[in-house]
Parts: C-alpha cells; sequence; structure tokens
C-alpha cells in the first residue's frame, strides 16, 4: 500500500497515521474522516487509501468503493446529525476549488436558511446549445471510455 501513497500529501499522511485525524470509518480500500474547517457540523470527507489527484486519474474500481462508503458516511450524517439535506461534493482542479490534490469527496449537511451557495437558480439553457455539447460529450465517451 506505502508505494501508492505520495510523499508530502497531507491525506496520505493521514492514511499513514503520520498525522491525526477524527477517523469515523475505514475498510481495506477507503477512509472516512471529519474535515476540520467544517462548512456545517458533521462535513465528512471520504478518500480512496492510495493516491490519485482527481477523477480524471482515478480508476473506476475505486470510485465504486469510495461512493459505497460516502453512502455508508451519508446515511450515518443523516441519522447523527438529522440535517435538512446533504450535499456531496468533489472537486477538480483549482478552477473548481480544489486545494487538497488527493481525490476526495465532501459530505456535508445542508439547511434551507444556512446561506450557503452551493445551488444556483434553475434558469432553462438553449436546447441547440446542449444538444450539441451533448453530441460532443456522446462521440468523445465513445472513442474514449
Ligand atoms: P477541497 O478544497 O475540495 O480540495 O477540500 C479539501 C478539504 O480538506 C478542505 O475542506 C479542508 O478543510 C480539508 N482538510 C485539509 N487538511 C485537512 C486535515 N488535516 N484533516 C481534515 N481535513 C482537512
Ligand atoms: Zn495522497
Amino acid at each position: 500500500m506505502s508505494d501508492r501513497l505520495q510523499d508530502g500529501c497531507i491525506f496520505c499522511m493521514i492514511i499513514k497515521g503520520e498525522i491525526p485525524s477524527f477517523t469515523i470509518y475505514e475498510d481495506d480500500a477507503t477512509k472516512a474522516f471529519m474535515d476540520i474547517n467544517p462548512l456545517t457540523p458533521g462535513h465528512t470527507l471520504v478518500i480512496p487509501k492510495f493516491h490519485t489527484a482527481n477523477i480524471f486519474e482515478a480508476p473506476a474500481d475505486s470510485l465504486g468503493q469510495v461512493m459505497t462508503t460516502v453512502g455508508k458516511v451519508s446515511r450515518a450524517v443523516d441519522r447523527v446529525i438529522a440535517p435538512e439535506g446533504i450535499n456531496i461534493l468533489q472537486a477538480n482542479g483549482a478552477g473548481a476549488g480544489q486545494s487538497v490534490f488527493h481525490i476526495h469527496f465532501h459530505v456535508i449537511p445542508r439547511a434551507v436558511d444556512d446561506g450557503f451557495t452551493m445551488n444556483w437558480p434553475q434558469v432553462p439553457g438553449n436546447m441547440d446549445d446542449i444538444g450539441k455539447t451533448a453530441k460532443a460529450l456522446q462521440d468523445d465517451i465513445s472513442k474514449h471510455e
């Protein structure tokens, strides 16, 4: 396992136990621990137990394992914190607000009036533009995936 961890990565250091974490669940493939700068009480992070930077690089099977743990953690947060809702958030790249470059999924308890702006108004798009983008994505997926 240690050969799949990256020196200097803060989440790899948490996996190795070199820095402390409030771990709430782990299995062979994944680990879930509290975010130490919580957006709201119960804010938890879920990571694979090897270093991979983002959604572009992560192997498909590890994403499946991580999402299984995201489900477990979300249900626990729902039972224990009883929020009005939960957002699952995952950032890829600086432009998306990623600050730790070891892939992680945020489990974030939410309330209708918490004032955070992870939601956006629903404004109908241009169907021609949406259709063109969909076609480009379909073609790309059929070539690459
Ligand atoms: P992101 O900005 O999406 O890359 O999220 C990184 C998250 O990691 C932030 O919400 C930080 O608060 C959190 N974080 C950074 N260092 C630690 C740490 N040592 N233990 C727990 N959470 C951390
Ligand atoms: Zn790492």
